[in-house]
């Protein structure tokens, strides 16, 4: 399949061909020809599939067709800053040989600048639900004329508490619409949105999230909460690692760590929510151009960080929520190369660890490294105490149950233990 078989217009494959495409993702190639019969569509990507340009494309194609309006003809709604911003420039290339005027709007950032654009007129308006809704409560934005609407990870406006925003945005636009629905989970709440808003949908899906990419060399490294620290800083010392993208579970834990590395030799930033609008930015403009070597970040603040050329990401904490972790490894390997996921896992994280694993439907090759053994009172499977040396490949002691684990990762089944019967 190529671009020009899905019904493009020149203006737009001459802007694919220019970002350097040549050949649609799978996603595009499924959700660009329903998007173009102006049919209600719901997708199932995740980030690195190339979603953005799959519900991009139509829309710029919609709207350079119709007649122009003051008011915006199009709306993208996406849960954070950082994405929205994102889908901006997306726009701007994609639509760089076409007349369509875009902008973006979103929280954290003056209100002014954005109600001058908003009145200056445009067909595509790109924005985050919170500030969207003060520019409506100021009628400063007019969403009368909205032919298509694009909800962008769905799933996590609905993490995010977005949900109720995203039903008093629908409610003001005209009932006669086309529908975009992008969500790498389809949890019930957005199912229930669909079923509510969308007409008779066509639903695309493509790889399972839940499923990493092979590309991605994963490894799991037992270590003391304690010693976390160290053990990062003397893995960001080897010579493979360039980009890294290291993930926190909470801002002040970022913030800790931002303070360890600085006198490491890299250059380090982080990016959470309590950052300022221009401090993330500089933040994600230093890691994209490789002037910031170690970007550490919580799993809310790097939603959508789309950057080519990390090498590692590193799993300071495991995630909670075990898509999560699919959601941060995916930011390696992008476009074909080579990267390593490394996640740091403390004995009090077995939980996260054993539910990664679930959804992975594999286990992680473990592996201790000298001098940051998780202590003597942990014994390993054979219920001795575990022999450490750098490079041994076992699981982690007491983590996942004692599972056969072969060579490549897979988890071998046990033959199954008979029960015995319940005296009658
Ligand atoms: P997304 O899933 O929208 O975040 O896109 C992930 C990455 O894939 C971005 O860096 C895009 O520039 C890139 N990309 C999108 N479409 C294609 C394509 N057809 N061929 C190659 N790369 C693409």
């Amino acid at each position: 399949m190529m671009f020009d078989e899905l019904g493009l217009r020149p203006e737009l494959i001459r802007a694919v061909s220019d970002a350097g495409y040549s050949t649609p993702t799978p996603i595009q190639a499924r959700a660009i020809p329903v998007a173009l019969d102006r049919k209600d569509l719901i997708a199932c990507a995740q980030t690195g599939t190339g979603k953005t340009a799959a519900f991009l494309l139509p829309v710029l194609q919609r709207l350079a067709a119709g007649e122009r309006s003051r008011h915006p003809r199009a709306l993208i709604v996406s849960p954070t800053r950082e994405l929205a911003a994102q889908i901006g420039e997306m726009a701007l290339l994609y639509g760089g040989h076409l007349r369509v005027r875009s902008t973006v709007i979103f929280g954290g950032v003056g209100m002014e600048p954005q109600t001058r654009r908003l009145r200056r007129g445009l067909d595509l308006l790109i924005a985050t639900p919170g500030r969207l809704l003060d520019h409506l409560g100021r009628k400063q934005v007019y969403l009368g004329n909205v032919e298509v609407v694009v909800l962008d990870e769905a799933d996590r406006m609905l993490d995010m508490g977005f949900l109720p925003d995203i039903r008093r945005v629908l409610a003001v636009l005209p009932v006669t619409r086309q529908n975009l629905f992008f969500s790498a989970t389809m949890p019930g709440e957005i199912e229930e949105l669909i079923r509510r808003t969308a007409n008779d949908p066509t639903t695309v899906e493509v790889t399972p999230r839940a499923t990493p990419v092979s590309a991605i060399q994963q490894v799991v490294h037992p270590v003391a909460m304690t010693r976390k620290k160290d053990l990062l800083a003397s893995l960001l010392k080897r010579s493979d690692v360039g980009q890294a993208l290291v993930f926190t579970r909470t801002k002040a834990r970022a913030n800790q760590l931002v303070r360890r590395l600085e006198h490491s030799g890299r250059r380090v930033a982080a990016i959470h929510g309590n950052k300022s609008q221009s401090a993330r930015t500089r933040a994600l403009d230093g890691f994209r151009s490789g002037r910031i070597d170690t970007l550490i970040a919580t799993d809310i603040a790097a939603r959508g960080i789309d950057v080519d050329g990390i090498s590692h990401v590193v799993n300071f904490d495991l995630p909670n929520v075990p898509e999560d972790y699919v959601h941060r490894i995916g930011r390696t390997a992008r476009a074909g190369s080579s990267g390593s996921a490394i996640s740091l896992a403390a004995p009090e994280e077995r939980a996260q660890l054993a539910a990664i694993e679930r959804l992975v439907g594999k286990a992680i090759p473990s592996q201790t490294l000298a001098g940051f053994e998780v202590g003597p009172s942990v014994a390993g499977e054979s219920g001795k105490p575990a022999r450490r040396r750098q490079g041994a490949q076992r699981r982690y002691p007491g983590m996942g149950s004692a599972r056969p684990v072969a060579a490549d990762g897979a988890v071998k089944r046990r033959p199954r233990r008979r029960r015995r019967q319940p005296a009658a």
